[in-house]
């Protein structure tokens, strides 16, 4: 099985370098462990495509030691509930390639795939093999998978929701923080998100992204969710980062930056 973990080529490992930026949103890192975390591939052999990834720069699972063994092992089932509960697929590849003769394109740090399978992916990949068409983009799929496991880790089941207009510049607040909803047990975060949108009236609300801490771990849940807002209740997005509480306030920074990096990409591929 043909796995695709490299990308464009950088100095120094991959893993090592995503962990270090300290911006697990920029680097699609979804949990932050004791000896291990969770990243999604930047280049995905299928839409959900997580690597399981020792922190320390080891190549192959004989060289673990206790401590990461177990981690590793322990975040799978996290990891497999999250993926299944954030996208819903049919089944799981999983699996390591230790060595590049092996297939592992990044050989140096050992890391483990869990890659969901839905009917007839395998017909569909091998035809756009190397080019970035999926059929959802990775703001949104890193935002419902990291909402996911962070819930399984931490038995977290509230969403608070940043909802914002299609510039980003109007936001809804209630009792001068964003509104909140709970998940029904079976129900994603990303579904609640969208459910409490359109109980507040928010036309074609779509997921934008993660709007919570950059760090995986730190602080609530918190996703931004994009949509025409009531006219009536909308409150301009500067008058509201005024109102909100300092961390709010840089939660509402982290989905306009989100939305606007959406219309960048919008507007360079037309
Ligand atoms: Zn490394």
């Amino acid at each position: 099985m043909q796995y695709v973990t490299g990308g464009p080529r950088e100095e120094g490992c991959v893993f090592c370098n995503r962990l270090r930026e300290q911006h697990d949103t920029n680097a699609l890192i979804a949990h932050r462990g004791e000896t291990a975390f969770v990243i999604l591939n930047l280049f995905p052999y299928n839409t959900g495509h997580v690597m399981l990834v020792p922190q320390a720069h080891i190549s192959s699972p004989e060289d673990t030691d206790d401590a990461t063994t177990h981690e590793l092992a322990d975040l799978r089932r996290p990891v497999m509930r999250a993926v299944r509960r954030a996208l819903n697929p049919v089944g799981f590849n999983i699996g390591v390639n230790v060595g590049a003769v092996a297939g592992a394109g990044i050989a140096a740090h050992l890391h483990e795939h869990v890659v969901p399978r839905w009917p007839g992916d395998a017909n569909f990949m091998p035809v756009i093999a190397n080019t970035q068409v999926l059929p959802e983009v990775l703001p949104v799929t890193y935002a419902k998978i990291r909402a996911e496991l962070q819930r399984e880790l931490a038995g977290e089941a509230d969403v608070q929701v940043v909802l914002l207009d299609p510039d980003g510049e109007a936001t809804l607040l209630a009792e001068g923080t964003f509104p909140a909803v709970s998940a029904g047990p079976e129900e994603p975060m990303w579904a609640a998100a969208l459910r409490l949108a359109q109980q507040l009236g928010v036309r074609d609300a779509e997921l934008i992204g993660w709007a919570g801490a950059q760090l995986a771990g730190q602080g609530p849940i918190v996703l931004a969710v994009g949509g025409v807002l009531p006219a009536q209740q909308a409150v301009g997005s500067t008058a509201a980062g005024d109102l909100l509480a300092p961390e709010d306030a840089q939660f509402l920074a982290n989905a306009i930056t989100l939305v606007s990096a959406r219309s960048d990409t919008a507007a360079s591929t037309e």
